[in-house]
This record gives C-alpha cells, sequence and structure tokens, in this order.
C-alpha cells in the first residue's frame, strides 16, 4: 500500500461524522460550558475554515468555545479525520512508523499525535495507557471502539487487518475491528 491509497481512504471520511464523534465523546450527556459547566449552551455558527466544527455560546458566562477547544485536537494542522484514523491506526496495533507512511505524515508529527491520542480522544476523557498490552475494558473508555465504528474503513476492513500484521495482539484487533464493521455496515438486519 502506498500513499496514494490512503489519500483516497482520507477522503472517504466524513467530517460531520468525526467532529460528531468528538462531541458524543465530550459531552454524551449533552454539551456543557467549558467555563462554568452549565448547560445553557446554544449553537453560535460554525468555524470559518472547518465548515462542520459548531461553535457555542454560554448565555450563563458568555463563554465562547467550539467542538475541539480545549482538546489535544484544537490549534494542530491535521484535520480531525487524519487524528481519527491515526487513533484507528492506532487500535490496529501499527507502529508509529507504519501510521507515518500510511498517512503520509512527518514521523515527529505522527509521534507527537499518538502520543496526544493516548491520553484520550477529548480533553475531559481519563488519561488511558494504551501501549503494551491493553485490557478491552480500557480501550473502550479512551473511544477506541467508537472511532472502529465511525473510521470503519468502510468496504476494507480485511485489508486493513492485513496490513496489521506485526505486533502482539494485532491479529484480534483488527478481527475485531472488522467484525465490528460488518455489523455497523447492516443496521437494517439488526
Ligand atoms: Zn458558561
Amino acid at each position: 500500500m502506498t500513499a496514494s491509497d490512503l489519500i483516497n481512504l482520507s477522503g472517504l471520511i466524513d467530517d460531520a461524522k468525526c467532529f460528531a464523534l468528538v462531541r458524543q465523546h465530550r459531552w454524551p450527556e449533552g454539551v456543557r460550558c467549558l467555563g462554568c459547566d452549565k448547560d445553557a449552551v446554544i449553537r453560535d455558527d460554525h468555524d470559518d475554515v472547518q465548515p462542520c466544527r459548531q461553535r457555542y455560546r454560554c448565555k450563563a458566562c458568555s463563554g465562547r468555545f467550539d467542538d475541539l477547544t480545549g482538546t489535544v485536537l484544537a490549534g494542530h494542522h491535521q484535520p480531525l479525520r487524519v487524528w481519527v484514523l491515526c487513533l484507528y491506526f492506532m487500535g490496529l496495533n501499527l507502529s508509529n512508523r507504519q501510521i507515518a507512511l500510511e498517512l503520509g505524515l512527518d514521523s515527529l508529527d505522527t509521534q507527537a499525535m499518538t502520543e496526544q491520542l493516548r491520553r484520550g480522544l477529548a480533553a475531559k476523557t481519563p488519561a488511558v495507557e494504551l501501549t503494551g498490552e491493553v485490557e478491552p475494558d480500557a480501550r473502550a473508555s479512551s473511544g477506541i471502539d467508537e472511532v472502529y465504528v465511525v473510521a470503519g474503513h468502510k468496504g476494507q476492513p480485511a485489508a486493513v487487518a492485513k496490513r496489521a500484521g506485526s505486533g502482539a495482539g494485532a491479529g484480534w484487533r483488527a478481527g475485531r475491528a472488522a467484525a465490528r464493521w460488518k455489523r455497523t455496515s447492516r443496521p437494517s438486519s439488526a
């Protein structure tokens, strides 16, 4: 697989769903103000550069923030979908070097991204160590399982599984991802 395959893959990822994923993780009970923690929050237009990035305004304290404010994902030059793919590859146990190759990124950039993502997808996520042997529970609470659903590698779970060949645990993780993909791709059978 080469970088050109990846460009296609990245293009298939839905930006709106990536932002919805972050939102769901940060505020499972609904958006709360980052300043005063009240839920008197109204939507306030979208980001100028990223149209799917929702802005908010707090009616209680007049605080303003958006989907990514205060997270490792804010102010980074990589689009959110690249972060999501990076997290997906981490879940498949790919090395930093493999991820850099797949995403066409600088290796230092990739290292910084994976280090940040190990702390959680959003700022409020508890710190979880994802290297080495990872308990399924820890992975679930980190949000990686949900990322499988979104990133999904629609149509190509087998290709991803094959490429994730090295490293302990890669097999079952990839298999699980593929199984997950099959389940989520057939909502009508549920
Ligand atoms: Zn507030």
